[in-house]
């Protein structure tokens, strides 16, 4: 069986114990992954450290060089990247395809990385003094990642790090390590130096002693809820810069003036793409006074024609869950909501039965904020819908929930959309748009339990989270005088 090992200083080595790789569409393990351990970390951190002495010296026209060569190869390397995915994920191959492709668009933003990092000049702040301040590298930069996007949630983070001139040891999900080995070997051929990207793979041993090292100067981490709450209690705690997204619960709101056909089909999109493991999935409908009736019928509709089978089946419309775990926690959500008194309109638990870790798309009506299938994170495909009778109604309700990713309007009215867009507490907001994830060159990230730090990932926020900025003043004195020496705190 395949045994998949970390990149340390551009050298791939095993560990002695190693976890199990499922394929989520026939439920087999597929290969075996390496379980890094804290010396393994150290190694990693090690060749880093290494790494960063001669990298942040060279230039940005090389860095922004091999930003470019790296962009060509992903994009060459896109289809061997997507089946990786979905091999390891599940999810099916155009889905995949995107997934890569949203990923290779935060390398073309680093690829610019000469005029990201200008600094700014005043010319004689004071007489004979200027002023000017420019960025500078953090030194070796960690990532954590998540399974449900094992190429695009990385490269939110390594392209920008490094093209910022740090190194970076990556610590991808056990659940679908092979794609970062794929992207390590692509660094290589794109003339990244080794061990400016490591990839050490594992689980929690990893990653506490990625938390805990002294020479880690930053952490990225994306992730559920719980785990980014600890990580960046954890890593703060040891001093380091810290970025942690977590959880979920996505709501879209529907007003009646919407065009229900187009938010019928755009919500289901979102709400069961990927099996609805991503972290901008719709997962909660808030349908307002009299669209109710007419989107639930259309959205169960839509939800009983979706084709589900293996994601490397061209005619599947939907994959499985990740792991078996994942599909009995689903499944038992589902029972959950029946038990609570909301309607199951459509029942995906028929497909708990075939091989591999299916379940299909699930559809509740006249859900209630106190059942657990609203309040939690189901991460699978489950939609809720809420009934409300009003606009206001909808924002409060949606302001009570304690996470903040995404949220969407469906209207046809600009005044509603901007009062939504302005009054809801979410970090991304979607108007007719299910799935509002910024474009590189913007900034991803949540509010309230779906960010722990302050600074969201790529766009301008990741050039800032991956750099400190230093201020110069600075004076050529002519020739000595012998005027006094002044005493008193310097002014313009
Ligand atoms: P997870 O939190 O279980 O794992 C994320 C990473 O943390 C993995 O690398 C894992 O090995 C590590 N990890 C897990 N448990 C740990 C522990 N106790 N201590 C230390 N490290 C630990 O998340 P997941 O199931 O892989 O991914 C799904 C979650 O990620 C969902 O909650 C989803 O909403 C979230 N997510 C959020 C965003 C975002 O941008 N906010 C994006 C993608 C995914």
């Amino acid at each position: 069986m395949r045994t998949i090992e970390h990149t340390i200083g551009g050298t791939r080595r095993g560990s002695a114990e190693t976890l199990p790789v499922y394929d989520p569409a026939t439920g087999e393990v597929a290969a075996r992954v390496s379980a890094g351990t804290a010396a393994e970390v150290d190694d990693a951190v090690a060749a880093a450290g290494k790494a960063f002495e001669g990298w942040s010296e060279v230039s940005l026209a090389r860095r922004s060089a091999v930003m470019f060569a790296m962009r060509d190869l992903v994009e060459r390397h896109a289809d061997d990247l997507a089946r990786l995915v979905t091999a390891e994920h599940g999810k099916t191959l155009d889905d995949a395809r995107a997934e890569v492709a949203r990923g290779r668009e935060v390398i073309d933003f680093a690829c610019g990385i000469p005029s990201l990092l200008k600094g700014a000049y005043t010319d004689q702040a004071s007489t004979g003094v200027d002023a000017y301040t420019f960025r500078q590298p953090l030194g070796v930069c960690a990532g954590i990642t998540p399974f449900n996007f094992p190429v695009m949630v990385p490269m939110w983070m390594h392209p920008l790090a490094i093209a910022c001139g740090n190194t970076f040891v990556l610590k991808p999900s056990e659940r679908d390590p092979s794609a970062s080995d794929l992207v390590a070997s692509l660094y290589a051929e794109a003339g990244l130096p080794d061990g400016v990207f490591n990839v050490v793979h594992g689980d929690k041993v990893a990653v506490d002693a990625l938390l805990d090292h002294d020479d880690v100067a930053a952490v990225s981490f994306v992730g559920s809820t719980p785990v980014a709450r600890y990580v960046h209690q954890r890593a703060s705690a040891a001093g380091k810069r810290v970025q942690a997204l977590g959880g979920a619960k996505n709501h879209a709101v529907v007003l009646p003036d919407a065009d229900l056909d187009d938010a019928a089909r755009q919500i289901t999109g979102a709400a069961y793409g990927s099996a609805g493991q991503r972290c901008m999935a719709i997962s909660a409908v808030v349908a307002v006074g009299a669209a109710a009736d007419g989107l639930v019928t259309r959205l169960a509709a839509q939800a009983r024609a979706i084709t589900v089978g293996a994601g490397s089946d061209p005619a599947s419309e939907m994959g499985p869950v990740v792991t078996a775990a994942s599909r009995d926690r689903v499944a038992s959500y589902v029972d959950a909501g029946e038990a609570a008194g909301a309607t199951l309109v459509v029942d995906g638990r028929d497909l708990l039965d075939r091989p591999g870790f299916f379940v299909g798309p699930c559809l509740f009506d006249n859900v209630a904020t106190d059942m657990t299938i609203y309040q939690d994170e189901i991460f699978g495909p489950v939609l809720v819908v809420l009934r409300v009778s009003t606009l206001d109604e909808a924002i409060s309700l949606l302001n009570a929930n304690p996470y903040g990713n995404g949220a969407a309007i469906f209207t046809d009215s600009g005044t509603a959309a901007r009062r939504f867009q302005r009054a809801v507490r979410a970090g991304m907001v979607g108007v007719n748009v299910p799935v509002p994830v910024p474009m590189a060159y913007h900034s991803f990230g949540g509010w309230k339990a779906s960010l722990f730090g302050d600074t969201h990932v790529h766009g301008p926020e990741g050039v800032a989270f991956y750099t400190r900025a230093k201020a110069i003043t600075s004076r050529w004195p002519g020739p000595a005088t012998d005027a006094a020496p002044s005493l008193h705190f310097p002014t313009a």
